[in-house]
């Protein structure tokens, strides 16, 4: 066991002192788990370089990949935070001391969910790359999940489901949530997660990547055309949100066709918008397949353009089409945030209100421990509600939000133009006071003048209310 392979992926990103940091973090831990076993019978350091390895992968500042070297060693090392402090400064050192308070976060209901979830987003709002440690250790522990018992595989399967993999998603961090939900998946629901690794992963792979190399050849040719320079790729859909779209469906394995997925990067915002053009004069778009997001990111900072159209043979054919920078966001969400290479840009990203509203408690009540978690509950997460678009798309509202406020929350026009909902597929007044986990469509009419003026009575969110007096004032 050494740091090499951990030196090798920070390769060029990562400056020869911050290279020697990660190795003297290395010899420090292996020093301190010295003796130490996993179940699986290797070495505890395995557990702390893979960490780290995610880390890295990510391309997370210094600090973060030493803090996943170093997350286990005060509670199994016997080491102690004044050592650290001294070894690696008193940035890791209270790192290390986060990691090491939640490290008893459990699923244990529903009550105690919500207790833990809180606890994680006090830890959170602290500094958010406590939890993207916490992540990338879950994530480790979930690969070497194998050789637990299996009543032991079912709760941390279930536990990572419940916990770990929405905050993932709520940061945005999709590349761990993806791999957290799949490996979930595998122990949870074990008979289908192999049919759908069949069906996906072996059956239909061949046909996939046939047609997705047909497609990126023209998609290639015309751009160069019109002089952009771009790259498709085929997109990787996870099994565990195939599955979910089954069951959203109501559909089993013999209905579902593959979904053809792809994502063409290109170099500025324009080129987006040109390629999106490119795309549909080449094929039919299909009605309603069209999202915006560059215009109008999502809350968690995505951005990209999303469409759908009539590939050739007639296949239903998604595509993504955003910047690098876009795409870096896209992979890393929120940890994009302390990407190696744009450190420093901070005030550029744009946070998810959830965690603005955490950040912004947690300054006001940065003395007070107790009232600051009362404040969460109330202001942060009892309150809330979450609602979904069609596409899976989450939106928080306080509760005795109704589909107005949506509506608002989506889009300003939406809300001006909304003329009723379709709330969980069945069509409902735009009164209707929603509840969480309702899926809900906002049905418009491009012709309809504006907001009525009995709407701000129904309107429950300050947002909606100002946007509607706005139209209303016009
Ligand atoms: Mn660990």
């Amino acid at each position: 066991m050494s740091a090499k392979e951990l030196l090798k992926i920070m390769g060029e990103n990562y400056t020869d002192a911050e290279k020697k940091l990660a190795q003297k973090a290395y010899d420090y831990a292996e020093k301190a788990h010295e003796g130490q076993m996993r179940i699986s019978g290797d070495p505890y350091i395995t557990h702390s370089l893979e960490t780290a390895i995610i880390l890295a992968d990510m391309e997370m500042d210094i600090n973060t990949i030493i803090a996943g070297l170093l997350h286990d060693t005060v509670e199994d090392g016997h080491c102690d935070y004044k050592d650290v402090k001294k070894e690696f400064g008193k940035d890791v050192a209270a790192l290390v001391e986060s990691l090491t308070k939640i490290r008893s976060i459990k699923y244990r209901g529903k009550e105690r969910y919500i207790e833990n979830l809180r606890k994680m987003l006090v830890a959170m709002a602290k500094d958010l790359r406590v939890i993207i440690v916490k992540l990338a250790d879950r994530l480790h522990n979930l690969r070497t999940l194998d050789v637990l018992t299996k009543e032991k595989q079912q709760r941390t399967a279930l536990e990572s489901l419940e916990i770990y993999a929405p905050i993932a998603g709520l940061l945005g961090i999709w590349r761990l949530r993806w791999q957290i939900e799949d490996l979930c998946f595998k122990y949870l629901d074990p008979k289908n997660y192999q049919k759908i690794h069949e069906v996906y992963g072996i059956e239909k792979k061949e046909e996939r990547e046939k047609y997705i190399n047909e497609i990126r050849k023209i998609i290639e040719k015309e751009a160069k055309k019109e002089g952009i320079k771009c790259f498709v790729n085929g997109r990787f859909k996870h099994y565990y949100s195939i599955y979910q779209k089954m069951i959203k469906k109501e559909i089993n394995f013999n209905e579902i066709h593959d979904v053809f997925a792809l994502r063409v990067i290109v170099n500025d915002i324009p080129e987006c918008y040109q390629v999106l053009g490119i795309i549909h004069k080449l094929w039919k778009p299909v009605r309603g397949g069209l999202k915006d997001y560059i215009a109008v990111p999502k809350p968690n900072g995505y951005q990209s353009l999303h469409t759908t159209v009539i590939g050739p043979g007639g296949k239903i054919t998604e595509f993504q089409i955003r910047t690098k920078e876009m795409d870096t966001v896209a992979k890393f969400g929120i940890a994009a945030h302390y990407h190696y290479k744009t450190h420093g840009s901070d005030t550029n990203v744009k946070q998810s209100e959830w965690i603005k509203n955490i950040l912004d408690l947690q300054k006001q009540y940065a003395n007070e421990g107790e009232e600051f978690i009362k404040k969460l509950k109330m202001d942060v997460f009892k309150d809330r509600i979450f609602v979904f678009t069609p596409n899976n798309d989450v939106f928080d509202l306080p509760e005795g939000a109704t589909a107005i406020d949506f509506a608002y929350r989506i889009h300003t026009n939406i809300g001006n133009k909304a003329m009723g909902a379709k709330i969980n597929k069945k069509f409902d007044k735009l009164n209707t006071e929603l509840k969480s986990g309702d899926i809900v469509e906002i049905v418009t009419d491009p012709n309809k003048k504006g907001p009525s003026r009995d709407w701000i009575k129904y309107a429950k969110t300050s947002n909606a209310r100002a946007k509607i007096r706005r139209a209303l004032s016009k």
